[in-house]
């Protein structure tokens, strides 16, 4: 297996050094950052699927080239795409299935950060059956007026706009009436509510419409399609979660964890047999993500589906991350049990961090489709055994 790029993505790597050299200097200010990332996009690094009239790069798709960029820009530290809901689902969906004014109004200011999305589809009785959903869209003159709830609504506090999924007919089977709509956040039909993680913090919450309003064109898709919209919008959010440089990240925190914290016997605890053996377990799954990854970019490469596999990206970096966790939690005992220190930097899993990581990684295990649906789907779609019948 020859896992080197080739001589002329050896040079682009190069490039993007260079690029990296002369324009990254690392930063937390926001306007500094804003405007590395512009420089990126000119360059051709970031919003490559995105066309330049929308704020992108516009670059022709080639898997190797952004996997060089995403190997590079991590190893600089150096800021990637902005991570939104806005940027990773509703503009993948808006290129693949909105019309003009949609992607000339919302793709640019959402990808440079200046207005927010949250994804209104879960409700009280309609999550992993999403087709449940019972908010109704009721077209009136030129605009839909809109009631009913939804939940874990993540950032809705903070949104500008949602995209959501409501019934506009209810008389269609269950998955022909769903409308996909744009609506904004700020008018007096809508009510958000904070709901309180075990995490400690509040991202998510229940988010009440009593006769919101929003245009009649503000819909992706024809009504009634739009089940089909809203499932491209979640394979970009399976995809986006089955990324294994995240699990190395924490796999190599992990590891510096076992090196300086020591543990019963007054040794360092990597040198603990049974938690090496643990250790090496969790390292066995991350490189067959790692290789499983490997084959799917060649299938890419030759234009060719990755089929169950790529089916499995979200579960496995999902269990990954919560072995990682639980590995960690048990070296530090009772010191996980620490009060973590606010918001802030999830990227930094120090000592009061970990208890916090466990938790987000069984919250990541459910969001955008729990564990056992994405299961039903491998063995369905992927491999195609038939449905259990339920009564
Ligand atoms: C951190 C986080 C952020 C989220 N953010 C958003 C958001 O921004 N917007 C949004 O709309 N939603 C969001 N969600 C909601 C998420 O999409 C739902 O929680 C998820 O789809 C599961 O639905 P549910 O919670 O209603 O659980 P249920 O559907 O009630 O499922 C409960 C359990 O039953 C299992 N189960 C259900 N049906 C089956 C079946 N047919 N076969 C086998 N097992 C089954 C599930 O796997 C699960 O373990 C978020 C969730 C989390 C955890």
């Amino acid at each position: 297996m020859d896992l080197t790029y080739g001589p002329d993505y050896e040079v682009f790597r190069e490039e993007v050094r260079t690029f990296l050299r002369q324009h990254w200097r690392a930063s937390d200010d926001p306007a500094e950052v804003a405007a590395f990332r512009k420089e990126a996009v000119a360059a051709g690094y970031l919003y490559r699927s995105v066309p330049r009239r929308y704020g992108g790069s516009e670059q022709p798709s080639d898997v190797l080239k952004a996997r060089v960029i995403r190997e590079e820009f991590a190893a600089a530290h150096a800021p990637m795409e902005v991570k939104s809901l806005g940027t990773q689902l509703l503009v993948p969906t808006l290129l693949e299935a909105g019309v003009e004014w949609q992607k000339e109004r919302f793709i640019e200011p959402t990808i440079n950060g200046q207005i927010k999305w949250c994804q209104g589809y879960s409700e009280p009785n309609a999550g992993s059956d999403l087709a449940s959903l019972r908010t109704r869209a009721t077209l009136v003159d030129d605009r839909w007026v809109i009631s009913g709830q939804k939940v874990w609504t993540s950032f809705a506090h903070e949104a500008d706009y949602m995209f959501l999924l409501a019934r506009t007919d209810p008389d269609a089977p269950k998955r022909k009436g769903i409308s996909y709509l744009l609506v904004p956040m700020r008018q007096p039909g809508i009510e958000v509510r904070p709901l309180r993680q075990i995490t400690g913090e509040s991202e998510f919450n229940e988010v009440f419409l009593t006769d919101a309003t929003t245009d009649a064109d503000w819909i992706v898709g024809k009504p009634g399609e739009g089940w089909g919209v809203a499932n491209t919008t979640l394979k970009h959010e399976r995809a986006w979660v089955g990324d294994v440089s995240g699990s190395d990240q924490l796999m190599n925190s992990l590891i510096r964890l076992a090196r300086r914290t020591r543990g019963p016997s007054g040794r360092p605890w990597i040198e603990d047999p049974g938690l090496r053996s643990r250790l090496v377990e969790v390292q066995g799954f991350l490189e067959a993500h790692r290789y499983s990854g490997y084959y799917q970019l060649s299938r890419a490469l030759k234009g060719e589906s990755s089929g169950a596999l790529g089916l499995t990206n979200k579960i496995l970096s999902t269990n990954i991350a919560e072995r990682i966790a639980a590995i960690a939690i048990d070296i530090l005992g009772d010191a996980s049990l620490l009060p973590h220190t606010g918001a802030g930097n999830r990227a930094d899993v120090g000592a009061e961090r970990w208890m916090y990581q466990y938790f987000g990684s069984l919250g990541s295990a459910i969001a955008g489709g729990a564990s056992n649906i994405q299961r039903n789907i491998i063995a369905q779609r992927g491999l195609g055994l038939p449905r259990v019948q339920e009564n």
